[in-house]
């Protein structure tokens, strides 16, 4: 990893026309958020702010992110690639970062994981009619009839590990994942703060 200054004094303005760009990308999520370019000042600002500042081309000025919107982005990392001449930006969005409405500039194709795409299709099937999906079901039998799958799912997927059958455990693991989102989901939570505390944990630990 490379440190702030670093990063700022290895770039290759001069090859950029002075305009590097900035992938943003969502540290939690790993979501590409959006693209835009960063000139000195703006990486200075942004690195002294924590609130990621570009230059905007249309304004032909120095724009942070959220300025009228408030849906800000706080820094989180900020990393160089290969060659110098371009930026990935770790942040924690304040909100939507697309003046669209939308969480992330790609309306699709970069989710981080299959999870989380399953996890929104899981968190539409609530409050559907129980008789269009297997989902809908669930959550109109309830939190006792969820968690009691956890359970079962659980127990099915600890056997299948110690009888030694993978195919088994690749399906009881996948039972137990599903129905751990649906029983999150039922209770108002999602893989994101999982992913919060887990991270939250391995930084108090390293
Ligand atoms: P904001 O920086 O969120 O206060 O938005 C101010 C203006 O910047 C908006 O009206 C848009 O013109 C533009 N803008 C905001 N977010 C984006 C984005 N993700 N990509 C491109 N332009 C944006
Ligand atoms: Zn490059
Ligand atoms: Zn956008
Ligand atoms: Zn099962």
């Amino acid at each position: 990893i490379n440190s702030d200054a670093e990063i700022v004094s290895q770039l290759d303005w001069d090859k950029t026309g002075g305009l590097i760009p900035a992938i943003v990308q969502n540290h939690l999520t790993g979501k590409v958020l959006m693209l835009g370019y960063m000139d000195q000042a703006a990486l200075d600002k942004t690195l002294s702010s924590k609130q990621v500042t570009f230059y905007s081309r249309s304004k032909q000025r120095l724009w942070t992110k959220g300025e009228s919107s408030g849906n800000t982005l706080n820094l989180v990392a900020i990393d160089k690639d290969c060659d110098n001449d371009s930026l990935l930006v770790q942040v924690l969005p304040n909100g939507p970062t697309c003046h669209k409405g939308t969480e992330s500039c790609w309306a699709d194709g970069n989710a981080h994981s299959f999870i989380d795409n399953l996890s929104t299709l899981i968190r539409e099937r609530k409050g559907q009619d129980a008789s269009s999906s297997y989902t809908a079901q669930l959550f109109e039998r309830g939190t006792k009839r969820i968690a009691q799958k956890v359970g079962e799912e659980g127990l099915e997927t600890a056997l299948a590990a110690a009888t030694n059958d993978k195919a088994e455990l690749i399906d009881e693991a996948s039972d137990l994942i599903y129905h751990l989102l649906v029983l999150l989901e039922d209770q108002q939570l999602s893989m994101q703060d999982i992913n919060l505390n887990l991270m939250k944990r391995h930084n108090q630990t390293k």
